[in-house]
């Protein structure tokens, strides 16, 4: 896992009709290892947040640290799941699954299980329930099928930080739920870091270690709850 300290970051969009400030004076301090959720209303600046962290974004204003470190740009290490899938069409499950390793050249000798990478892709899909799928194609799956298969795609990266923007926002109730187990089973499995974007505060509960609720004009943290619910680990 990584540490993210944040102090005093803004960030102001520059746009046709002149700046908008989505972020006044965050500061923070994330436990490596933990899971937190950002919660607020839509457009209180979460995803702006998320961006900034996970280095899709940048900004002039604050600092961001991981492990200690200064970022300004995309960090080694960081996988990201957005809540619209971005699967691959023309690609099978597996492929879909395998495609950041080929983009980033890993081969199987280079890890030091020596699993090769298509034994790797079929663990991962096998422990959120797509045994069997490898070589299906996106279109013949469910939202929420697409979604794990997303989520193995982020995992085969070996993420030590892993961020999720609404991951299950766009799918319904029973998958939802289904997937919030899915997704504990796997963070105790793994134990990266992750932040984790939600409208629900249902959701935040049961995944987080600790919710930040944001609120908007401008964007600011307004609460920082620790969650010491037992949570279901297996
Ligand atoms: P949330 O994720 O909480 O819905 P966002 O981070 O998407 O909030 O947006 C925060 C604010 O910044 C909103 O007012 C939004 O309209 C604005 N915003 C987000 N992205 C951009 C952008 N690329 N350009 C201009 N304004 C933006
Ligand atoms: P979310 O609430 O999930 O952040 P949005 O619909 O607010 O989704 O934003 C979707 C995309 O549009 C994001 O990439 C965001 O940065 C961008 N965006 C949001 N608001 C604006 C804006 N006012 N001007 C330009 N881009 C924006």
């Amino acid at each position: 896992g990584k540490t993210i300290n944040l102090d005093q970051v803004e960030k102001i969009y520059q746009t046709r009709t002149g700046p908008v400030q989505a972020l006044s004076k965050i500061s923070v301090n994330l436990d490596s290892g933990s899971f937190v959720s950002i919660v607020g209303p839509s457009g209180c600046g979460k995803s702006t947040l998320m961006n900034l962290i996970a280095g899709l974004d940048t900004t002039p204003h604050g600092s961001i640290r991981i492990n200690g470190e200064k970022i300004n740009g995309p960090v080694d290490g960081n996988a990201v799941v957005f809540q619209k899938d971005v699967l691959l069409d023309w690609r099978s499950v597996i492929d879909n699954v395998l495609l950041p390793l080929e983009i980033q050249g890993i081969s199987w000798w280079s890890r030091p299980n020596r699993k090769t990478n298509k034994e790797r892709a079929k663990e991962l899909l096998e422990l959120v329930g797509l045994k069997g799928f490898e070589d299906k194609y996106p279109h013949e799956l469910s939202g929420g099928m697409r979604q794990r298969v997303a989520i193995c795609r982020a995992l085969i990266q070996e993420p030590e930080l892993l961020f999720m923007d609404e991951p299950f926002g766009a799918l319904d109730a029973l998958t939802r739920e289904q997937m919030m187990y899915d997704l504990l089973r796997i963070y105790n499995k793994y134990k990266f870091t992750c932040i984790f974007i939600t409208h629900s505060i249902e959701e935040a509960v049961f995944l987080s270690d600790r919710v930040l609720v944001m609120s908007s004009r401008p964007g600011k943290l307004v609460k920082d709850i620790s969650i010491n619910l037992p949570r279901p680990r297996n």
